[in-house]
């Protein structure tokens, strides 16, 4: 690669977490192809995560995978540790890791509540809050927080998981506005129904009602969701703080 010419995040740090697989996965590689040196992080999957840094390493980044539970404070405390020891200060951050417990609400136990509210709100406080002083001292940082579009439409059966990524909105907005006159924007995607792991529990009834209601007539894939993950990370988009994408066929022009 010509120093005329680096790739548009050479020498940046991007912390993916739950990047051993799915959405994280994609979004790491992207960001990778995008010059960026990546931490990847699992709970517990590590064979997965194992795949996922080789396959970054292949590009000629530098790649670390880390398993920690981004719900614990501890954890995240050790891997922010890590990632700055082996890679220099974390400057772009998606908190991508998250989790279901579908039930109705009559059906669903306070354990199940905590647990997706823990999995996807809390983690991305404390990630949010263990990388801003590092991308404060650089006076430049990109915060990409995955919501989802069940975060603006609150789905029958996922009372946990709308409120989940309805705060999870919100959090982006109040990172934005107090680490603007740092030169740190905070934006958050919402994709719609994307196949992974994490989708594969849905009937065959209720991806029919999605696709029902998707105008695009189509899922969208893992690498969709990265492009504008990656477009959100980049330095063309240093004007643009504060926002929630939707990468979702159209599906949340229904609400
Ligand atoms: P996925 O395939 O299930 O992958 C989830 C990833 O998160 C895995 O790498 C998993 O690691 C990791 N993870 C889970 N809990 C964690 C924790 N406590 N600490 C650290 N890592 C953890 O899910 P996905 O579909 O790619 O979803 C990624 C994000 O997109 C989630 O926030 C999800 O809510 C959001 N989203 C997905 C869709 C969709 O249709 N797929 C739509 C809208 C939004 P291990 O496997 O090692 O546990």
């Amino acid at each position: 690669m010509s120093n005329e010419h680096p790739l548009p995040l050479t020498g940046k740090v991007a912390l993916i977490t739950g990047s051993s697989q799915g959405i994280g996965r994609a979004i790491a590689q992207r960001l990778a192809q995008m010059g960026a040196d990546i931490v990847i992080n699992y709970r517990s999957n590590a064979e997965a995560a194992a795949q996922a840094k080789a396959s970054i390493e292949e590009l000629g980044r530098q790649c670390i995978a880390v398993q920690a539970d981004v719900s614990k404070e501890e954890d995240v405390t050790r891997l922010f540790a890590e990632a700055t020891g082996a890679l220099g200060p974390v400057t772009i951050l998606v908190n991508n890791a998250g989790t279901t417990r579908d039930k109705l609400i009559l059906q669903m136990s306070l354990a199940d509540f905590e647990y997706v509210m823990n999995t996807n709100l809390r983690a991305a406080f404390l990630c949010t809050k263990a990388a801003l002083r590092g991308m404060m001292k650089a006076r430049w940082g990109r915060i990409v927080n995955i919501a989802s579009v069940a975060g603006l439409m609150g789905p029958a059966g996922q009372a946990n998981y709308g409120a989940s990524k309805a705060a999870i909105i919100s959090l982006t907005l109040s990172t934005a506005r107090e680490m603007a006159s740092r030169n740190v924007t905070a934006n958050a995607l919402a994709p719609g129904f994307i196949p992974t792991e994490l989708t594969s529990i849905v009937t065959e009834p209720q991806r029919k009602y999605m696709l029902d209601n998707t105008p695009l007539s189509r899922f969208g894939t893992t690498d969709e969701v990265a492009a504008a993950a990656a477009f959100l990370c980049s330095p063309e988009a240093g004007y643009i703080t504060g926002q929630v994408l939707a990468v979702d066929g159209g599906m949340s022009m229904h609400m």
